[in-house]
């Protein structure tokens, strides 16, 4: 996955809405497809884990989006990952198959580069980064930021908390977990400029001091969809050479057994100051000449 093509993928979306004279959340991504000709209709028996399909007969084009899981805000991000595969150079020609469809796998949890693509995409159209960094300021901290902009966008909790991660001027962590594994996990930029931080390799274990590793040892509260918060130490999960004190919002994904977690209210020690300690211990250290 390229944080380039990434980026430019949600700014494609961006500039869709410019186009289209869009400024106001939540972004209508079946009406956006009814203006290009794009008929979209739901899909009750998708088969697992398929979040939606982009057909072509002929010169036309239709969007089926699964209905299984009964989430508004996942079904308006699989339409727009669709729209993604429509709206994005050569989309079109790489994803559609001789049969003329594309199944999706649309939710961040892709490996293929056009499906992270057309996520991307999907994320900049229901989430437009102008009107959402203004959501994002009114919007308080945490769990309860991603709630009320969902809220606010019409959009899936996971979706939410993810574009929080790239939009927001915090340092700020989204780690998706299931049991004691880390699926995946996306920083701010912010956090991503703090020195001596190590990435989240996919795969990973949920750090056993943290309160998401205590919430995943009861996998009904992960199911009841149940949430809960605590601290934990930035360096338990990035590794690193500072220990700083996070806030750990935590909440249970339901049928799916995954849990979502937010860290931010990071307790960062000014850089310039541990610097002026360090030269100041430095020069009361004796010099020795070798
Ligand atoms: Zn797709």
């Amino acid at each position: 996955m390229s944080r380039t093509a990434d980026a430019a993928a949600s700014q494609c979306a961006e500039q869709l809405l410019r186009d289209l004279g869009i400024s106001s959340l939540p972004v209508d991504p079946v009406a956006i497809a009814a203006r290009h000709g794009i008929v979209v209709q739901p899909k009750a028996n998708a088969e697992p884990g398929i979040s939606g399909l982009l057909v072509k007969v002929g010169d036309t084009f239709g969007i089926m989006y699964a209905t299984h899981l009964g989430n508004e805000g996942y079904e308006r991000f699989s339409v727009g990952h669709e729209l993604g595969h429509f709206f994005l150079p050569g989309h079109i020609d790489a994803v559609i198959g001789p049969d003329g469809l594309h199944a999706s796998r649309a939710g961040f949890a892709s490996v293929d580069r056009f499906e992270a693509e057309a996520d991307h995409f999907s994320a900049g159209l229901l989430m437009p980064r102008r009107l959402f960094v203004n959501a994002i300021a009114s919007a308080g901290e945490g769990l309860d930021a991603v709630e009320t902009l969902a809220t606010t966008c019409k959009t899936s909790l996971t979706a939410t908390a993810i574009r929080l991660a790239q939009c927001t001027p915090d340092p700020l962590a989204v780690i998706m977990s299931t049991g004691p594994q880390i699926d995946y996990c996306f920083i701010s930029d912010t956090l991503r400029e703090l020195s001596g931080i190590d990435w989240i390799r996919k795969g990973q274990i949920v750090p056993r001091a943290s309160a998401t590793f205590a919430f995943n040892q009861n996998s009904a509260d992960v199911k009841a969809g149940k949430r809960t918060s605590g601290t934990s130490d930035l360096q338990d999960w990035f590794g690193g050479s500072r220990s700083i004190e996070v806030t750990e919002d935590i909440m249970g994904l339901g049928s799916l057994g995954k849990t979502l977690t937010i860290l931010y209210g990071f307790e960062v020690p000014d850089e310039d100051e541990e610097a002026e300690e360090e030269s100041t211990v430095a020069s009361w250290k004796p010099h020795f000449r070798r």
